[in-house]
């Protein structure tokens, strides 16, 4: 492969594989493939007409924002489509009806502005009850009052479905997770509507989690939603991004030389300096710090000095064989994006969707 420029490599087989895994996990769950962000800097489009195709499908996908759900449609997604922070005011009711979209309802603004509107026809609601997460939805105790006006509002859809959201599920240790399920089944016992609560990490680790309908985001990018070593390692999951760039510079510098802006990074022994065509304008986090893995020619090297808007600069070692033009993998195949995540005291979600638009994209 030639390659000049940033570019991340999509890998839509791999996608499939992760979907393939995680429908292994919950064989009941219907699957709401959540694609907010560009899917997590994956490209919107790309990843739910992957997930729309032939034999492995999502059942539904999720996005915060009308305007992403609305990009679906144009580009002819049709499958469900929710809206998971709701609608934001009135006006959108009628983009939702006219475009056949889902919205989750969180709080009485929504209810009463959905139950006093005038849709040209019901709309498919999804009620989410606060059982712990403390950010969305409505209090437990508040659930028969709102179950019960949008049964009886002509503007909502026959089947809800009751749904809520995990704050700790990547600790396995933590009670939180036990305590929210209960709590949930205790609001919920008695109504026979689908249910959900699981992200990637609720889909790993807490399988009372899964209900009728799972949402994973992460995980179908072949991310492990878990940070502790020992339950982080999910081998199934392959990475769908692959970030790389190539060397366009190489000298060698003496012991005691800096390199870089502010001379941050100075030598202690003689070594090789490569330079790699990529930074922060491409989303590579600034932050990272010296040593952050770079992957060049089967080998791992160390990220030297300050990352720059275009360019960071790595110890290749004293003597090294690169070549200008070789490829360095930044995270992806070879490097897990969590690592990198670590060094950057960031986490892999917002390394992801941070990627800027002058990456070129590559689909294999
Ligand atoms: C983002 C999101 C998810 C997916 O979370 P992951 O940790 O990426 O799997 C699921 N549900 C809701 C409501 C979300 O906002």
């Amino acid at each position: 492969m030639t390659l000049r420029t940033a570019t991340a490599v999509i890998d839509l087989q791999a996608l499939i594989s992760n979907f393939c895994y995680i429908k292994k996990k919950s064989p009941q769950g219907k699957v709401l493939a959540v694609l907010k962000a560009n899917a997590y800097g994956h490209g919107l489009a790309r990843i739910a007409s992957a997930l729309s195709a032939s034999t492995y499908q999502a059942d539904a996908f999720g996005v915060a924002r009308l305007d992403e759900a609305l990009a679906l449609r144009n580009a002819g997604i049709t499958k469900p489509i929710v809206l998971l922070e709701g609608f934001f005011e009135h006006t959108d009711l009628d983009v939702i009806a006219e475009y056949d979209l889902q919205t989750i309802i969180h709080n009485q603004e929504q209810l009463s502005i959905l139950c006093s509107a005038n849709v040209a026809k019901p709309i498919q609601v999804w009620l989410k009850i606060d059982t712990g997460m403390h950010r969305l939805g409505i209090a437990p105790e508040d659930l028969n009052t709102f179950y019960t006006q949008l049964n009886q509002s002509k503007n909502v859809d026959t089947d809800i479905i009751l749904m809520s959201h995990l704050s700790c599920a990547d600790n396995a240790e933590s009670q939180s997770t036990p305590n929210q399920i209960a709590l949930f089944n205790k609001v919920t016992n008695g109504l026979y509507n689908s249910k959900s609560m699981a992200n990637s990490a609720g889909i790993c680790l807490w399988p009372e989690s899964h209900f009728q309908w799972i949402r994973p985001g992460l995980m179908l990018y072949g991310v492990s939603p878990i940070q502790e070593p020992r339950l982080a390692n999910q081998p199934a999951l392959q990475p769908v991004m692959t970030l790389q760039s190539s060397l366009i510079s190489i000298r060698n510098i003496a012991k005691g030389e800096k390199v870089g802006y502010g001379g941050a990074w100075q030598a202690t022994h003689d070594t090789t300096i490569g330079v790699i065509a990529i930074g922060y304008g491409d989303g590579y986090p600034r932050h990272a710090e010296n040593g952050t893995p770079v992957l060049i020619n089967g080998r791992i090297v160390p990220l030297i000095g300050r990352v720059s808007m275009d360019m960071i600069s790595v110890d290749l070692g004293k003597n090294a064989q690169d070549n200008i033009g070789d490829i360095a993998t930044l995270w992806g195949k070879g490097l897990p994006v969590e690592k990198v995540a670590q060094c950057a005291t960031t986490i892999p979600y917002e390394l992801l969707c941070n990627i800027s638009r002058r990456v070129q994209v590559t689909v294999k």
